[in-house]
């Protein structure tokens, strides 16, 4: 176990590590970044937990962000310290409201000393190894079943089931926009705080967990072609109309985003224009809207089992 635990948070590693922030007005930075935190983590488990009959993995979604201070610049992590109300190791930085984690008690800043009872390893000096580390662990665990997060106290809070994707969720200090791997979901917060709104925000969650429903970073594997790449971006934009739909949010938050983000999310030739993108989740919602007037319980016949990458 510790030796394939050890090889995926090296992939988590290689693909996910960004640089940390430097930041000039503290208290007010973090609070912004907390702020961000709490609305990812509500969208997330809305999300996850709404579309667990997507997923061709399911795991245990506490609703959380977790944090760790070696995110930031050694200079900075007094401030953090003290705006999370944090001390060293893998915390809590953010809680859905009524998720579990939240039932439990856990609030921002409870430091998270093990997962049943199996205190979290720290494999290197990683500024995410940690919080990966319990990525991985909740990923391995019965998602129907309860388990338990001992703090720094000793105290253990028991976390009631909630299977949903197993997907992580995490608010980045810089980098790409927006992007998933396959097991975690990251937004920066320039970008969290652009959107207009909560909708908007689960919109661009939506398509960030569409890519890892459909397995996309496996699927392109190592060709990762213009035309490939396009594919799986239509592919996101049409299931997260469907996740969107499911998790109780309008789906047309995607075209309200598209319409008001002029700027690409990514700046690549890879990447569709916006007008088509709008025109594909247009076509989407009253694809939807035909198939769930004959059926309710009606899914796209795609998405179970996508037409190979071209
Ligand atoms: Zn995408």
């Amino acid at each position: 176990m510790r030796g394939l635990a050890a090889i995926i948070l090296a992939v988590i590693v290689a693909a996910l590590s960004a640089p940390a922030a430097a930041n000039s007005a503290p208290s007010a930075y973090y609070a912004g970044l907390a702020q961000q935190e709490t609305r990812l983590a509500a969208a997330a488990y809305r999300l996850t937990t709404a579309s667990a009959g997507w997923c061709p993995q399911t795991a245990p979604q506490p609703g959380w962000i977790l944090g760790d201070l070696r995110r930031f610049e050694p200079q900075d992590r007094p401030a953090a310290a003290q705006a999370y109300g944090a001390s060293d190791g893998p915390f809590v930085a953010a809680v859905a409201p009524g998720s579990p984690a939240d039932r439990a008690g856990l609030t921002s800043g409870t430091r998270i000393a093990a997962i049943n009872g199996v205190a979290v390893p720290t494999y290197s000096d990683e500024p995410t190894i940690r919080i990966d580390a319990i990525i991985v662990t909740l990923n391995a665990l019965d998602p129907a079943a309860a388990w338990t997060v001992t703090d720094a106290d000793g105290r253990v809070h028991r976390i009631a089931p909630a299977p949903g994707c197993a997907s992580a969720f995490r608010v980045e200090l810089g980098g790409a926009q927006a992007a998933a791997n396959g097991m975690l979901v990251r937004v920066t917060l320039d970008l969290a705080q652009s959107v207009a709104d909560d909708e908007e925000l689960a919109a661009v969650v939506a398509h960030e967990l569409a890519h890892n429903i459909l397995r996309h970073r496996d699927r392109l594997g190592s060709n990762r072609s213009a035309a490939r790449i396009r594919q799986t971006e239509f592919e996101a934009d049409r299931l997260s109309v469907w996740l969107m739909a499911g998790a109780g949010y309008d789906p047309a938050a995607a075209i309200r985003f598209w319409n008001r983000h002029k700027r690409p999310l990514i700046r690549d030739a890879s990447h569709p224009p916006r007008s088509e993108r709008i025109a594909a989740i247009e076509a989407e919602m009253a694809a939807m809207q035909t198939a769930r007037a004959a059926n309710p319980a009606a899914r796209p016949a795609w998405s179970d089992a996508p037409p190979p990458l071209e």
